[in-house]
């Protein structure tokens, strides 16, 4: 399988072969390589990336699947911490720490969603889209949880699968409603995808996106795609992205 040299994990590349992908595209040989490179540009990690490409040239994994892998090495280290804890307690005689695991239905024990990734789409059809193809792609990580926030859905039903959910696939406005009700926080969020970004300022959403940058302060990789690097594009990368590598499929 030609995705093996990309270095994903194990789980995502079993998921790839179920959906029956042999080769990568063009727009994720390259996008998967360069955003799971470590470039390091003043001694943080940056990897922007302003990727051109259009629907059906695989785009979707080519985001996915970078992002995907990393939230799995975390949650893999994070693991194998908690359980070093215990395993270091009960070696000391102690009493192990208890796991406390949220339930969104119990007003006492709520908090806000703290996702690590963030997908952005213009439309609920595109975000429901991606957030299928994620489903797909994490079929054989068992602790990733992915969750989608969009408008015209049953607020309830929502934030019930936001509660602990490690990616969020979301359209602007219905995101920032959550936010701003305390329902999700962002400053957890690591990866920033924005995807179709001609088509997010065609809709007007240019200052959500705004927004949504400036909370999303402690990530360190934004991914844009747009069909078109038109002038305004470019002074939204800007904006939103420090060095980005293009990427012209
Ligand atoms: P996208 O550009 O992300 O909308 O993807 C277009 C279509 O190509 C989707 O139906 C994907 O399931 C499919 N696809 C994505 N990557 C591959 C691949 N490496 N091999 C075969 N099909 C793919």
């Amino acid at each position: 399988n030609g995705f093996a040299v990309l270095g994903l994990a194990p789980e995502l590349l079993a998921a790839v072969a179920d959906l029956g992908f042999t080769q990568p595209t063009t727009v994720q040989t390259q996008c998967i390589g360069l955003a799971m490179a470590q470039e390091h540009v003043d001694g943080q990690a940056y990897n922007d990336l302003m990727v051109s490409s259009q629907t059906g040239s695989g785009k979707t994994a080519a985001f996915l699947l970078p992002v995907l892998h990393t939230l799995l090495a975390q949650q893999a280290a994070a693991e194998a911490a908690e359980k070093k804890a215990y395993d270091d307690a009960i070696a000391r005689g102690e009493t192990p720490p208890k796991r406390v695991r949220k339930n969104p239905l119990n007003p006492r024990t709520f908090k806000a969603a703290t996702p690590g990734a963030l997908v952005l789409c213009p439309t609920r059809e595109l975000a429901q889209q991606v957030c299928s193809d994620a489903i797909d792609l994490v079929k054989h990580c068992k602790g990733l949880r992915i969750a989608n926030v969009v408008g015209g859905m049953p607020y309830q039903m929502q934030i019930a699968r936001l509660q602990n959910a490690d990616l969020v696939v979301a359209t602007p406005g219905r995101l920032l409603d959550l936010q701003r009700s305390g329902q999700i926080k962002l400053d957890k969020v690591q990866f920033l995808v924005v995807d179709e970004a001609d088509r997010m300022l065609d809709l007007g959403f240019a200052e959500d996106l705004e927004a949504v940058h400036q909370m999303t302060a402690a990530r360190h990789q934004t991914m844009m795609f747009s069909a078109t690097f038109a002038p305004r594009i470019q002074q939204l990368a800007q904006r939103v992205m420090r060095q980005p590598q293009r990427v012209q499929v």
